[in-house]
């Protein structure tokens, strides 16, 4: 069952509360941020511009979200959605884990409200632990909760969910939230690849992914990010980086080449200046993301918190 701070507002006034008084404790729960937190933070790490929280939930198990101030009063919060995460990419760390569990929809507006007690927060990104179109539910509620302008306000259009390109929730998502920005990591343009990359056996193929966005943009008529995490000798030769041109024309898309971050001895990062220079010279759409936070593993791809309960 839902506690309190994870109603929203037409939901707590059904409770049998008047109009104002219902206002007044979401207010409370979500300006105020007074309501018992589901979450201890055990562990704040600090990096230039980052801070990285450990915390525990109440059934022991441990998830991590990471502050990231990017100057100009941009201020994200990169979410989890999973304790833990299914997919098992093998270049990310969560995917090591495997699923614990899916996290309430309290447990992630949390994440946001322990930064937002010292900093106004303006962006969120849905890249943390775990696949957010697998705990669909619950991310659309924290959502709405985030967004809401008797809480933090945080407009949809600044909210990005990351996606392997789960096609149940691109359904959804183009119906009910097609505000929010979308972007789909497709870690590899060939599916054999792929495949071996994201081993997840429900993973969607690459064009019943771009069938599901192209039904999503009709919708939303939004661009979306294609997030390509660039592995020396993996996904970085000229075939690859042409596959991966042919894909991003399919779609309304530009191209962001994601810097990898080491999270064992398996991948290499590749050349992202190099790839770049060969998809501009394709005429693609396309742009580095340099991730903040290496030097405590709060990059993308990194997080593994350390007091994970197997
Ligand atoms: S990259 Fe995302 S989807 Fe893949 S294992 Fe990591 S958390 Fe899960």
């Amino acid at each position: 069952m839902a506690e309190p701070h994870e109603l929203t507002l037409p939901e707590l006034a059904a409770t049998g509360l008047s109009p104002a008084q219902a206002k007044a404790l979401f207010r409370s729960f979500h300006q105020g941020l007074e309501f018992p937190s589901p979450l201890t933070a055990v562990k704040n790490e600090r990096a230039p511009g980052v801070i990285k929280t450990d915390f525990r939930l109440p059934d022991g198990l441990a998830i991590e979200a990471v502050f990231m101030d990017w100057g100009k009063e941009k201020k994200f919060v990169c979410v989890s959605s999973q304790a833990g995460c299914p997919v098992g990419c093998r270049f990310c760390a969560t995917g090591r884990m495997g699923l614990k569990r899916n996290l309430t929809a309290g447990e992630i507006i949390a994440q946001v409200y322990h930064f937002a007690k010292t900093e106004k927060i303006t962006n969120l990104v849905f890249m943390g632990m775990g696949e957010p179109f697998l705990n669909y539910d619950r991310v659309t509620k924290a959502v709405r909760l985030l967004n809401s302008e008797l809480g933090q306000n945080i407009a949809l259009r600044k909210i990005v969910i990351s996606t392997v390109g789960i096609v149940t929730g691109l359904e959804k998502f183009g119906r009910e939230l097609r505000a929010l920005k979308l972007a789909w990591s497709l870690a590899a343009p060939e599916e054999k690849l792929r495949r071996s990359l994201i081993p997840y056996s429900a993973l969607p193929t690459i064009d019943e992914t771009i069938a599901a966005i192209i039904g999503y943009q009709k919708r939303s008529k939004q661009r979306i990010t294609i997030e390509y995490v660039l592995l020396k000798g993996v996904n970085d030769s000229a075939k690859e980086l042409e596959k991966l041109f042919e894909i991003s024309r399919k779609i309304d898309s530009h191209i962001n080449l994601i810097e990898y971050n080491p999270t064992g001895k398996e991948f290499t990062a590749g050349d992202v200046d190099a790839a770049r220079t060969y998809l501009k010279k394709l005429k693609a759409n396309v742009t580095i993301r340099r991730s903040l936070g290496k030097e405590i593993s709060a990059a993308c791809g990194q997080l593994l918190p350390s007091h994970v309960v197997s």
